[in-house]
This record gives structure tokens, sequence and C-alpha cells, in this order.
């Protein structure tokens, strides 16, 4: 690539980063603006302030020479002739810089610097010249003139033309301003970046607090500390009453946890006892008419459903407590699926394929657990999927890992779904769910429980092509 090109994707890359709304750019801006601003003034102050102090002691030099010609003629003209006089007084005045000239009432030269005679360019400024001198520019040159009457012996004799050429201090004195200009815009880029590592520096006690805050979850929020050392008092204050907040949270949490728990925990009891209740009624009702059974049926199964509910409510709440003990052995896995698989197709009536690589795997994990988790995601694969479409469970070896995937061909999960169905309540589509059943949690226990045995749970989905949920597990050696 190009220097130029690979400048400007550099510079790309660096104004991407740059985010016009945050405290740091905010900062540079206004302090860099203003220091601009100042050094500006200060810089245009002191152009105009030189400009002035030069102008004004070259009006001040050509004014003296105005008022010493006169004087100078009348001293002359007292031993030679008016006109001789006055030559003597211009070739005595004159210098490589000053020229001077006479014109008569009618506007006649009677006599003028030696230059003039060879450069007559100078006598274009006769008719601007004022009385008092001033600066003008005359063909990239600069000249503090002066046109002021010339009267000797109380006789007006014409005018007197007196012009210095100031050009190379004008010179010098621009090439002052450029680097002066110069300067003042490095200073300006200088300071700006001085400020903006200065503003960087001091907002990272801020950024460390932000960093932290991300990694704290609910299970850490009661000892999760800020620690910052060295940083500004705000700043602290800040952190402390973060601190305090997150103390504050971990109690609410913790109280909600114990609430659940609890609530789950008493609810069970009675609603398994109205559900076992609610079944005998309906074996046992021989008189029962065809909606009195139709009503017994539903309630039952919206009791069952509330019952499920509490039952995952519970196994969340021990988990969150750190209470969820998990009975690790080496289970080997050909045996374990087909006895899940067998009970799957059961229940379900649907086609449910095993498909294995090797006669004999073995993972670590609890065999409850385990149990629990698959028949979860294959009721999840038989539910979100039509009944006509198999679902196959593939069991795998790879490298210190075990891997089981439950593939189905149904709705599948939109990809921006994907990485939220494993939380809590979570339903893709809440309307199409509520009329399948299910609670939203079977997922998120199925996440805990696997990650509670050392393993994972990924998905990978297309919608209307189906999903394929894969458990990882540590592999056990036989
Ligand atoms: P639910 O009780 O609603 O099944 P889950 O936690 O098991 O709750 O699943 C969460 C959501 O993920 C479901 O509501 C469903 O939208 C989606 N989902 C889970 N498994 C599948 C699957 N195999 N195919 C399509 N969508 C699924």
């Amino acid at each position: 690539m190009k220097l130029p090109n690979r400048l400007l994707k550099a510079t790309k890359t660096i104004w991407s980063k740059i985010d016009p709304f945050s405290l740091q750019v905010r900062l540079t801006v206004g302090i860099a603006t203003f220091s601009a601003m100042g050094l500006s003034g200060v810089a245009i102050w002191t152009s105009w302030k030189m400009q002035q102090i030069l102008v004004t002691s070259q009006k001040q030099n050509i004014e003296f020479l105005a008022n010493r010609f006169p004087h100078d003629v009348e001293i002359y003209s007292d031993m030679v002739s008016i006109e001789t006089g006055i030559q003597r007084a211009i070739n005595n005045l004159t210098t490589d810089k000053i020229i001077l000239w006479v014109r008569n009432p009618n506007q006649l030269i009677i006599a003028q610097s030696h230059q003039l005679q060879v450069d007559r360019s100078s006598h274009l400024l006769t008719s601007q010249m004022e009385p008092n001198p001033q600066l003008y520019k005359l063909r990239e040159r600069y000249w503090v003139a002066c046109g002021a009457s010339l009267q000797v012996k109380g006789k007006i004799l014409g005018k007197v033309y007196i012009a210095k050429d100031i050009t190379s201090e004008q010179i010098m004195f621009l090439s002052l301003i450029k680097t002066l200009g110069i300067a003042s815009l490095l200073s300006i880029a200088i300071i700006t970046i001085i400020i903006a590592i200065y503003i960087q520096k001091s907002l990272k006690p801020l950024r460390r607090i932000s960093a932290i805050a991300k990694t704290i979850s609910a299970n850490d929020l009661g000892a999760a500390r800020l620690d910052l050392e060295r940083v500004p008092s705000e700043v602290k204050e800040l952190a402390q009453t973060f601190e305090t907040m997150l103390l504050r949270l971990s109690d609410a949490w913790e109280m909600q946890r114990q609430f659940v728990s609890n609530f789950s925990h008493e609810l069970r009891t009675p609603l398994t006892i109205v559900s076992g209740y609610l079944q005998s009624t309906l074996r046992r009702g021989k008189n029962l008419t065809p909606q009195q059974q139709e009503a017994l049926s539903i309630a039952i199964s919206e009791t069952d459903r509330t019952i499920q509910l509490l039952q995952d409510l519970l196994d969340l709440a021990r988990a969150d407590n750190g209470r969820m003990h998990f009975n690790i052995e080496s289970i080997i896995l050909n045996d374990l699926l087909s006895e899940i698989v067998g009970m799957a197709v059961q229940y379900s009536n649907r086609v449910i394929t095993m498909k294995a690589t090797a006669d004999i795997i073995a993972a670590k994990a609890d065999r409850d657990r385990l149990k629990q988790v698959l028949l979860n995601l294959i009721d999840n694969a038989v539910k979100y999927s039509e009944s006509d479409q198999p679902v196959i469970v593939k069991l795998d070896q790879q490298n210190e890992q075990v891997k089981i995937e439950i593939c189905d061909r149904g709705r599948g999960i939109p990809l921006a779904q994907q990485s939220r169905i494993f939380e809590r309540f979570y339903r893709v589509d809440e309307n199409r769910a509520k009329s399948i059943g299910g609670t939203g949690l079977g997922l998120s226990i199925v996440k805990t429980l696997i990650e509670g045995m050392s393993g994972s749970v990924t998905v990978r989905s297309q919608p209307e092509k189906g999903s394929t949920f894969t458990v990882t597990l540590p592999l056990a050696q036989i």
C-alpha cells in the first residue's frame, strides 16, 4: 500500500474512534478553542503594535525633515540663489532611501534628488501625498511620504515632497508576522495535543470505573471493589457512591432471590397436592360430563405448568445462591443418550434418532442434571418443529471434550435473538410461544446446569431451516 493511502486509512481509523459527544473531545475542543483565541488575539495585537511603532517612527522622521527643509533652504539661499539653495538642501537630505523633490505653484519640478532623474516612478505619488506623512504602497514598494508647502522668508515657493522607502523594513516586518503566525499555529497545535493527553489521563479513573462496572455480574455485586488509588477527590467520591449503590443493589438482589426461593418452595407443595387431587377426581369421577372432564384436564395441565415453573425458579434460585450441588461422575453417554431418546420418543410420539461416532464416549457430569438438560433441549426441538420433522441427537468426541448436538428442522431462531434465548423468561415470539406452552426458563436452567458441570452450551440456527444446540462437556477416560 502506498504511503498516502496508509496515512489516509490511519487518519480514517483515528477519526472513526473519536466520539464527538465524549467529555474528552468536548473539553479538548473547548480549551483548545479558548487557547487559540487567546494566542491569536495576542499575535494580532503584537503585529498591529509593531506596525504602529515602525510606521510612527518613520512618519516622525519624515515630519522632522519636512520641518527642517525650509530652514536649510533659507540658510543656503543667504549664500547662493534660491534655486541652487533648494537643490543643495535636497542634496543634503537625500540618502539611499530618502528622496525629495520640489514643485513650484505651476506644478513644475524645480529641484529633485539625483535618483529621481533615473527613476521617476516616485513622482506618481505626488497626487496622493498629503501634508501629514502617510504610508503608501507603489509597485510592490512601501513609502512613508508627505507633501508640505515650502515657504522661505515669507514667500511661498511651491511644495516640497519627501518620500522614504521603507520596503526592506516592511518586508522584514511581514516576515516577522509570518513567523509569529506559524509559531502561534504550532503553539496552538502543541497546546491542543498536550491538553488532549492531559484530559485523557485525567479521565482514566472514570474509564476504569466504567470497565470495572461492565465486569460486575449480579452474583458479585456485593464483593465488587473499585480500589482507585491516587485519583481526584471528586472521582473518589463517585467511586464510593458507586460502591455503596452496589452494596444496596446486592442486598436488594439477595432479598429478591430469597423471596423467589421461599415463594417457589412454599407454593410448590400445596400445588402438587392440588394437582394430585384433580388427577384422582378426573380418574375416579365416573359420572362427570365431558365439559367437566375437559375443565379438570385444563386445570391439571395449568397446575402442572405452574409447578414446573416453580421448580425451575427454585432451581435457578439455588444456583444463584451457590446451593446447587453436582454429583460429578464418569458417565457413558452412549447408554444415557439411548435411554433419554427412548423416553423422549415415548412422551413426544416423534421420530428421534441418535448418531454416535464411537461405541463408548464418556463424560464427567452429573447424571440427573445432564438428563434434565438433554430432555429440556429435546423437548424444545420437538415443540418448535412440525410433527413430521425428525429430531437428531448426535454424540461426538473432540480432543478433551464431548460434544452432544440436538438438531431439529423447525422454525429456527433469528440471529439477533440467538444470544438472548439463554436469558431468564426470554421467548422469541411471545404470542406463538404462549400457545406452545413452556415458561421461558428452560434454556437459562440448561445453561446454569451445564456451566455448573464445567461445560458450555451454544446454538446455531437459521430461521425456517432449523436449530442445533451443542452441549460440550469434559471428556472422561475409561
Ligand atoms: P420455553 O419454555 O419458552 O421453551 P426456553 O428457555 O426453553 O423457554 O426457550 C426460550 C425461547 O427460545 C423459546 O421461547 C423459543 O422461542 C426459543 N427456542 C428454544 N429452543 C428452540 C428451538 N429448538 N427452535 C426454535 N426456537 C427455540
